[in-house]
């Protein structure tokens, strides 16, 4: 691996993302011969699960576990190969012809590749509920971003509320870290252990995560921290910050006094990049959230693109790993450089740990489906942080005559901040769905166009 290549303008094979996805992808590409770039806007690979992972001592690993420390595998195998990594590389475009342009070092650079393969990963869910936008609420995963990449952790006690796996490994990791937990306000309702059940042969199956996500919980539990189960009706009160937060269990209400609340609802596949290219998407009810139109090896709907990872649907670390080596696999058969015998061969064992690595997907997403409330704001709820729409706002809209997220975009400027609807598209989706008393496939998505990153005048003058 060549580190932080600076002036790469052309590959065989382009990967953006340098989590477990691309990682293995790049590397499993530059194992057969192709020229790869890998391009990540983090200075160092590891993607999200694996953040910083190579720059981690001794402290940080014991805080964050062996399944994190397990991802220097990952990217020993990469720098063993021949591809270049291109660290705090922001893609703002790529083209249907395949040029991706990219910021880096405050100058706007592109690269052209004859194959990308899109490994950008997953992103908190939105938790769009009363009071979610004053400081002092964070999500479980930012705070988590700030762990692994600098060792900072909260010295006053916080509150982590939600549902999904990631809050649970947060509250253990910091438990290791000697942060004080106020208390675990849990979303998860006793009528999702029973539907969840239904999946129970799939769980069984994949016994090995439900071991590990059982033994977080126990130690949680046995570290005595607060938990309340079946939290509905969560609010952040406050006024220049948040001061406590209030929620229900049953007819009981509830106010926990703090400053830090942690909001964590699952995660969804980072599109910005499928849907800029206008490919297929379409709803995926179990997990609720847009899905690219995919194959088996990850070829999308455009000749020359591939994708593999959390941003073709929210399957985990082990199976985006998994997932990039059948797309590095089919861009190098599609290169010429691999025999559909010998692809096909070197597959056969990566698709069976990768049905095994799915087996327990149908159990989480019924497990941990965060509720319609969560999702679909009140009305005087901002929906919209960068342009500060509320959901009150897009409901007038939809009352007005709007079908759609680009309409109510021209209207009232929601979408078209900072974050270019990256992290309000699915709210904003979900609001005009159900004001029209349609499915969200009904509603569709955003018109994404780029940039995708903020990007200045003089960076794009720089091409
Ligand atoms: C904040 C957060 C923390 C998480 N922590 C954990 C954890 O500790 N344990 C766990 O099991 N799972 C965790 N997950 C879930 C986890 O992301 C995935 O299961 C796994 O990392 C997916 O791997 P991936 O390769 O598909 O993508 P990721 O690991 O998400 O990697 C995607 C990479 O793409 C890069 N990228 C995205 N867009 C662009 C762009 N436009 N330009 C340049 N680079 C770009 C990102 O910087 C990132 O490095 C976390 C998810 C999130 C959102």
């Amino acid at each position: 691996m060549q580190l932080d290549a600076q002036d790469v303008d052309a590959a065989d094979v382009a990967v953006i993302g340098a989590g477990p996805a691309g990682l293995a992808a790049a590397a499993a590409a530059a194992e057969q011969g192709l020229s790869v770039a890998l391009l990540d806007e983090q200075a160092h690979p590891g993607g999200q699960i694996y953040r910083d992972v190579t720059r981690a001592g001794a402290d940080r690993l014991q805080v964050l576990g062996n399944d994190y420390a397990a991802g220097r595998a990952l990217v020993e195998r990469f720098a063993q190969s021949a591809a270049r990594h291109v660290g705090g590389a922001a893609v703002w475009n790529v083209t249907r012809d395949r040029v991706i342009h990219y910021l880096k070092d405050g100058r706007s650079r592109s690269i052209a590749a004859s194959q990308i393969i899109l490994c950008t990963g997953a992103m908190e869910r939105p938790f769009p509920i009363p009071g979610w936008t004053l400081p002092g609420v964070m999500t479980a995963g930012a705070a988590q971003i700030l762990l692994k990449s600098a060792g900072i952790a909260p010295s006053q006690p916080a509150v982590l509320a939600g549902c999904g796996p990631l809050l649970y490994l947060l509250a253990w990791q910091y438990l290791r870290a000697g942060v004080r937990i106020a208390a675990i306000v849990d979303t998860t309702q006793r009528g999702d252990y029973l539907r969840a059940l239904r999946h129970i042969a799939g769980a069984l199956a994949g016994w090995r995560d439900v071991k590990k996500g059982l033994g977080l919980i126990r130690s949680i539990r046995s570290a005595g921290i607060p938990f309340y189960r079946g939290a509905t009706e969560l609010a952040v009160e406050g006024g220049e910050r948040a001061t406590a937060l209030c929620f229900r269990v049953g007819a009981a209400s509830h106010r926990i006094p703090t400053d830090l609340v942690l909001l964590h609802q699952g995660v969804v596949p980072n599109n910005q990049i499928t849907a800029s290219l206008r490919l297929p998407h379409h709803w995926d009810e179990p997990q609720l959230c847009w899905l690219p139109q995919a194959d088996a090896w990850g070829r999308l709907a455009l000749d020359g693109f591939l994708i593999a990872g959390d941003g073709r649907g929210i399957a985990g670390g082990a199976a985006a790993a998994l997932q990039g080596q059948l797309a590095g696999l089919a861009a190098a058969h599609d290169a010429g450089r691999l025999s559909e015998l010998k692809r096909d061969r070197q597959a056969k064992p990566l698709r069976s740990a990768l049905r095994r690595q799915l087996h327990i997907r149908p159990f989480l997403d019924t497990l941990y489906r965060p509720k319609i409330e969560h999702r679909v704001p009140a009305d005087d709820v901002i929906a919209c942080r960068c342009e500060e729409v509320s959901a009150g706002e897009l409901r007038r809209m939809v009352a007005l005559g709007c079908t759609g997220p680009s309409q109510t975009k021209a209207f009232s400027r929601c979408g078209m901040g900072p974050c270019q609807g990256r992290l309000c598209g699915l709210t904003v989706t979900e609001v005009i769905a159900q004001a029209r008393g349609v499915s969200p496939a009904e509603v569709g998505h955003y018109r994404i166009r780029p940039p995708l990153k903020p990007i200045q005048l003089q960076e794009l003058a720089a091409l």
